[in-house]
């Protein structure tokens, strides 16, 4: 079963590229690190219930796999180039799997990703994708680089995939009729790596780190591995309509700070480097809001030092 499942995932993932020396068929891929570049490379594991609902399509579920991979290297400042696909299946399942690969594949054309192998093996449910990709030497977006007096930058929104999330759970019943309930489903199961926006801040943010575990987890760790504290002005962050409307301003304030999922790139940008940034972002259509700034210390705070008005520390929150 493994050979002819193997042979329909080469099928419909195909794209050439030029350093693809070889790809899926033989013990293992052969590729070509351009000079003068470095490879970031990173791995996530999405399993079911706990990373995506029971009940997601396998479309969005292939999609989200490699989403939430091209998200890490775009908070590196990475261009992504090559990826590999472990999947567990408890039985070879044809429509199952080209929704899968569908899903990833749909993702991985738009950013001229290729599938240059992985594993198929028999077991309960799971996916793993590893990604890899470009980044020129010592130029990477890392966590470490902030210092007190940057500014704290978000792109997008933030927010909505937690609020999918609880539609999901039917904490509030989904219906499908209401284009909010819709959009905010399509941020948890179709996030959007920001892959054009972390090639556009290098040399511009100081640190760098996508929104996976919610803001206040994910821009502590910037503070902890920066050695420096953040205060926050909860009134800033950016919300969507949808999320606003169907939760209402105080809960979408806390999805915001506490819920994960958005996939969006949280940034410190040095005050002098602020105009060039934004120009940049622009470059790629997209915008990010000044949500705080970098202070001496540890931790995060509403400006003036009050304690944020969150009662989550991250994603774990949303799950009790
Ligand atoms: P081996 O036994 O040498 O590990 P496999 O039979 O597992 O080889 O895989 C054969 C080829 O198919 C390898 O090139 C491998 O990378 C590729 N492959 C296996 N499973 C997948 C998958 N799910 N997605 C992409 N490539 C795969
Ligand atoms: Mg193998």
């Amino acid at each position: 079963m493994e050979f002819r499942l193997i042979d329909r995932i080469r099928e419909r993932t195909t794209l050439a590229r030029e350093d693809v020396r070889l790809g899926i068929g033989d013990d293992a891929a052969v590729l070509a690190v351009p000079t003068g570049q470095e490879l970031a490379v990173a791995i996530d594991t999405l399993v079911e219930g706990v990373h995506f609902p029971l009940g997601t399509s396998p479309r969005d579920i292939g999609w989200k796999a490699l989403a939430v991979n091209l998200s890490d290297l775009a908070a590196m400042g990475a261009a992504p180039a090559w990826a590999l696909l472990a999947l567990t299946l408890p039985q070879a399942d044809p429509v199952r799997v080209d929704g899968l690969v569908d899903g990833f594949a749909q993702l991985a054309r738009e950013h001229d990703v290729a599938l240059v192998g992985g594993d198929t093996t028999r077991g309960p449910f799971c996916l793993s994708v590893a990604v890899h990709g470009f980044v020129p030497a010592g130029q990477a977006l890392i966590r470490g680089g902030a210092r007190a007096g940057d500014a704290v930058f978000v792109t997008g929104t933030l927010g909505s995939a937690a609020g999918g999330l609880r539609l999901a759970q039917g904490v509030v019943p989904f219906d499908p009729g209401d284009e909010a309930h819709r959009d905010l489903r399509a941020r948890l199961d179709r996030p959007t790596p920001r892959v054009r926006a972390g090639l556009a801040l290098r040399g511009h943010a100081s640190a760098c780190i996508d929104v996976s575990d919610g803001l206040l987890a994910d821009l502590g760790h910037i503070c902890a591995a920066s050695g420096v504290g953040a205060e926050l002005d909860p009134d800033t962050l950016p919300l969507s309509p949808a999320l606003r409307g169907v939760f209402g301003n105080a809960a979408a304030r806390e999805l915001a700070l506490a819920g994960g999922d958005d996939y969006e790139l949280c940034f410190t940008v040095p005050g002098d480097a602020v105009g060039a940034m934004q120009a940049a972002l622009a470059t790629v259509g997209v915008r990010a809001t000044r949500i705080g700034m970098i202070v001496e210390g540890a931790g995060i705070c509403a400006a003036g030092g009050a304690p944020l008005a969150s009662t989550g520390g991250g994603w774990d929150h949303f799950r009790a």
